[in-house]
């Protein structure tokens, strides 16, 4: 009989930091043979530049939980992908706390993990020790509610459409008064990612200190902008293949690019009002207005 421990020990092998189990239930719509749910914690560090680490620890969680199946499979337990079931509700029953930014938290992780989440059709042995509850004092706190650029965390709730991460290369319009937020000097806002709700998190702190320590492996805005086929390669092995689609790159970085007043972007700005692609050409149109706003000078 495998064993929690086991299980523990092999996710830490694959670059998981945590592993935590709960039991299926009824509203998860987890296959009916599903016995119990492995939930995967891949931990990162923030990161400055024009690009969230999030999109790259997501990337290899998921190449890294296949390896995990691999393994599962040689033992003859059968596994399920389950990732794009609702992990909220599951996380919190792994005994992870949410925070007022919905964000799940673990005590030594604080907010920095993406999450994958395995069916197995056996309920491993041992006990189901829960993690270290993170500290989080969110009603006397609301920093991430104050802090965030979209008024996306309210008090009635979180509002999906206000949040910038809602239009990150998924090919929607983004609200004109969010653009101004995209490729943001510091990396407080991405082109790629925000992470402005959890940087002010206390939760989050002794993690914050180990920002800008990372190694450079960013793409410069000119790269992202002209989007060459070996540009989009390399993003597509960072980011995952389904990010890597050359119009929508070029969209958010003309985002970054009229917000970053830097003038020798201007040509490729204005060539790309010409583009095939509704969304290059108005973020294209968008970006040489914002330009001008900003060096007057037209
Ligand atoms: S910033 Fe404050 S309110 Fe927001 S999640 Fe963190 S502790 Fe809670
Ligand atoms: S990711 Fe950014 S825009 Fe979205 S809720 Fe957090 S701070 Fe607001």
């Amino acid at each position: 009989m495998i064993t929690k421990a086991y299980i523990k020990s092999m996710a830490a092998e694959m670059g998981f930091a945590a592993a935590c189990f709960c039991l299926p239930k009824s509203e998860d719509d987890a296959p009916a043979d599903v016995r119990c749910f492995v939930l995967l914690l891949k931990s990162y560090g923030p990161k400055n530049g024009l690009t969230d680490a999030f999109y790259i620890a997501k990337n290899d969680s998921y190449a890294d939980m296949k390896k995990l199946i691999g393994r599962f499979e040689e033992m003859g337990i059968r596994t399920w992908v389950l990732s794009n079931l609702r992990l909220k509700d599951i996380a919190s029953r792994c005994g992870l706390r949410q925070g007022l930014n919905t964000l799940h938290y673990h005590r030594a992780l604080g907010s920095k993990f993406c999450m994958e989440l395995i069916g197995l059709d056996v309920v491993p042995a041992g006990e189901n020790e829960t993690p270290e509850q993170a500290t989080l004092s969110c009603e006397s706190c609301k920093r991430c509610m104050s802090a965030c650029p979209g008024g996306a965390i309210t008090a009635n709730g979180f509002v999906k459409e206000k949040c910038i991460r809602f239009y990150m290369i998924g090919g929607k319009s983004m609200p004109l008064h969010l653009r101004n937020f995209v490729g943001g000097s510091g990396g407080s806002y991405a082109m790629i990612g925000c992470d402005v709700c959890q940087r002010v998190c206390p939760a989050n702190q002794n993690i914050e200190k180990l920002r800008g320590m990372e190694k450079e492996t960013d793409f410069t805005l000119e790269e992202l902008l002209l989007c060459s086929d070996e540009t989009l390669e390399r993003f597509g092995e960072m980011y995952g293949r389904n990010y890597a689609v050359r119009n929508r790159v070029i969209a958010q970085a003309l985002l970054a690019a009229g917000n970053s007043g830097n003038e020798a972007y201007l040509p490729l700005i204005v060539a790309y009002k010409d583009s095939a692609s509704p969304i290059v050409r108005e973020y294209a149109a968008w970006a040489e207005e914002k330009m001008k706003n900003l060096q007057k000078i037209y």
